[in-house]
């Protein structure tokens, strides 16, 4: 029997239907690839939506051009030692801010209803946490977070009465299917009592028809040629990898505290489908739209209301078929590991991810070969020492292990 825990709710006092005339977001993440959809959704709200926090690592020219036109009460830069002199460029208006530190002070402030989360990897985990323990409704894009740590996230989401939206496709998808039998006290809280499984739909990226000889030999350049989403570089490759939808098979046992044989993954390359929901009855309920991240983002920008997208919409006039086909474990062994953490849990997910991140950052720079990110990855979950439960000290502990390991290996 799957848990009546309340999923994703929403206690943060900020209810769909606010009298506030207009949501202030902070965009963490603000030039990637979210944070730029995430910012075009913004442009086009008509005043319902303002970015009054903008957060990067380093990327600094970007950053000032955005605030530039985005007008942002604060300008945070992650990375204190960039070269600063672009920042004269900034606004008046404009505070400008730099370190973590201040990352984590400015997502508390009272005037922020949204945090938008859209870093990459696991140096998006204290915001998230930072977020939830301040109450706010966080736009979780940074999957990084709920895979290291999804029982402090989860935890933080029921303590402190905070909000979680999923900006991930597969799991708006997911929650939007779950929402379609809302009861009608307008409350957002959900259970999932009644679902028999969940299946999230995957393109199988740009090695989808390649044999397993041709993929242990894949480049940069084509692991990079994702056929239906244009995203960041890491989780391109962690697309082409499957790894993607390993750690998102980890998200979603966070999420929806789904136990990892409720969950199947389907291969769908049309990119439709963004996931599904099978009820107990047999019905299956699924969430269809053109590839197009700015649609989830604003369904979580807004907490699950409705608005005027600028999205590409269907033409319903024009034929359009749709693939549906199990996954290749063998050519695609990552998502092995994904079932395999979301049933172990503990440090699994931190050390998964932590060799993860520095298993593809040693790819793209030549180090290792396709396969490698896999083989690492299994290596260093094979040698770890497992904690059931661990603190946060615990989980950035066994991420700097299996960092070090990755990097022991390929010296060796
Ligand atoms: P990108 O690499 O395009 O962008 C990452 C952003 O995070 C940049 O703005 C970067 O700033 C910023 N950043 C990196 N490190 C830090 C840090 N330590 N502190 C603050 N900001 C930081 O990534 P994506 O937009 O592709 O992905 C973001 C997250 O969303 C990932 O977790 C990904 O898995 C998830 N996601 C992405 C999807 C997509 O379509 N792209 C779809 C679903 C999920 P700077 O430019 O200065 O380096
Ligand atoms: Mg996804």
């Amino acid at each position: 029997m799957i848990s009546e825990r309340l999923v994703l709710y929403d206690c943060s006092g900020l209810s769909a239907s606010s009298t506030r005339e207009q949501r202030q977001i902070a965009v963490i993440g603000a030039t990637g690839s979210i944070g730029t959809s995430a910012l075009d959704v913004i442009a086009e709200s008509r005043g319902k939506l303002r970015a009054s926090v903008l957060a990067v690592k380093s990327s600094i020219a970007k950053a000032v051009e955005l605030s530039r036109r985005f007008r942002p009460d604060v300008l945070v830069v992650v990375d204190s030692d960039v070269d600063r002199s672009p920042l004269r460029d900034v606004p008046c208006g404009t505070e400008v801010l730099f370190g973590e530190d201040a990352l984590n002070e400015v997502v508390s402030r009272p005037g922020i209803d949204v945090v938008l989360n859209a870093v990459v990897g696991v140096a998006g985990l204290p915001t998230t946490l930072r977020a939830l323990e301040c109450g706010k409704r966080v736009a979780l894009a940074n999957k990084e977070a709920l895979v290291a740590g999804g029982s402090l996230v989860m935890r933080a989401l029921d303590e402190y009465g905070g909000a979680l939206y999923p900006v991930d496709s597969e799991h708006s998808a997911i929650y939007q299917c779950l929402l379609s039998r809302r009861c009608s006290t307008k409350s957002t809280r959900i259970s999932s009592g009644d679902v028999e499984r969940i299946i999230l739909t995957a393109s199988g990226g740009p090695f989808r028809e390649w044999s397993l000889d041709r993929i242990k030999s894949a480049t940069v350049e084509d692991a990079l040629r994702h056929p239906t989403w244009n995203m960041g570089a890491k989780i391109t490759i962690d697309s082409a990898s499957m790894m993607n939808k390993a750690l998102e098979i980890i998200e979603a046992r966070w999420l929806f505290d789904m136990s990892p044989e409720k969950i199947q993954v389907v291969i769908h390359p049309e990119s439709l489908v963004h996931s599904m929901v099978e009820f107990i009855d047999g019905a299956v309920i699924a969430q269809l739209s053109p590839p197009d991240m700015r649609l989830p983002i604003q369904f979580a920008l807004y907490g699950a209301e409705r608005e005027i997208c600028p999205t590409r919409k269907f033409n319903w006039r024009r034929a359009m078929t749709m693939n549906f086909a199990p996954p290749d474990f063998e050519r695609f062994p990552a998502l092995t590991l994904g079932f395999e953490v979301a049933k172990n849990g503990g440090t699994t997910g931190a050390v998964l991810n932590a060799a993860n991140e520095s298993a593809v950052d040693a790819f793209m720079c030549g180090k290792i070969n396709f396969d490698q990110i896999f083989t690492l990855c299994r290596r260093i979950l094979d040698l770890h020492d497992y904690e059931p439960n661990p603190t946060l000290e615990r989980v950035y502990e066994v991420d700097a292990w299996a960092r070090k390991e990755i990097e022991k290996w390929i010296a060796r």
